[in-house]
């Protein structure tokens, strides 16, 4: 049989796909154009619509530091939006725009600034993804894990260690596990590849050991189970 179908992953190559790496922060702003006064503020149900909007817009997480203002004819908002930090600079501008081309329909006659910013800031999707696999039961340590953001998908690779004496079965389960937790946080993911490998107590990490190694040592402990029987 092959580990392919338990789900193990094989390949490494995605792991080579590692874009730009974080943003570490961006923000996208628009001019404040009027030279009007701003002082009529919008209506309650108004700033409903518009938050229930923006939140509404595919890639957008978070809305904060919402106003909404009228003045005359004219509809101005600006808001804090908070978009996945494994987004890239193109695809936050193109979710920024959504987000306008949306309000504009709606409000009609709208100026719309909005500062973009990364979620979770001070943890890095990577870490994140880290930490998610060490919570399920049964992982002692995770490493080396990568978020791609590309084409609208993104895709999460991971090492992951666990008890050497663990079942191929049992192992698998995990990953299984692993990639629930992921998938549960972080929403749609197209992918997530996790990569399991024995425990290594001395250096307290994983050892890199490959996968056919793994599967030799299951064959052996197999063998060694049905010989005791006899
Ligand atoms: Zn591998
Ligand atoms: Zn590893």
């Amino acid at each position: 049989f092959g580990l392919a179908t338990l789900g193990f992953y094989i390949g490494d190559s995605l792991a080579s796909l590692i874009l730009s790496g974080t943003i570490g922060y961006l923000s996208i702003k628009l001019i404040w154009t009027s030279g009007m006064e701003l002082t009529d503020i919008a209506p309650k149900e108004i700033v409903e619509h518009v938050r229930k909007e923006i939140l509404e817009t595919k890639g957008i997480c978070k809305c904060e530091k919402l106003r909404v203002r009228k003045a005359g004819a004219k509809t101005f908002v600006e808001a804090t939006v908070k978009v996945p930090d494994y987004m890239n600079l193109e695809e936050a501008h193109a979710t920024a725009t959504r987000v306008e081309d949306a309000l504009k329909k709606s409000l009609k006659n709208a100026e719309i600034v909005l500062h973009v910013e990364p979620l979770e800031k001070g943890m890095q999707t990577e870490r994140l993804v880290e930490k998610l696999a060490t919570e399920v039961e049964g992982v002692k340590e995770a490493h080396a894990a990568t978020a791609v953001y590309t084409c609208g998908k993104l895709y999460v690779t991971l090492h992951a260690s666990v008890d050497p004496s663990l079942s191929i079965e049992e192992a698998h389960n995990i990953t299984k596990k692993i990639e629930r937790k992921i998938i549960e946080r972080l929403g749609s993911v197209e992918n997530v590849g996790v990569h399991i490998e024995p425990f290594n107590e001395k250096m307290q990490k994983g050892s890199e050991v490959d996968e056919n190694e793994i599967r030799r040592i299951e064959l052996l402990r197999k063998i060694l189970k049905v010989s005791n029987k006899f």
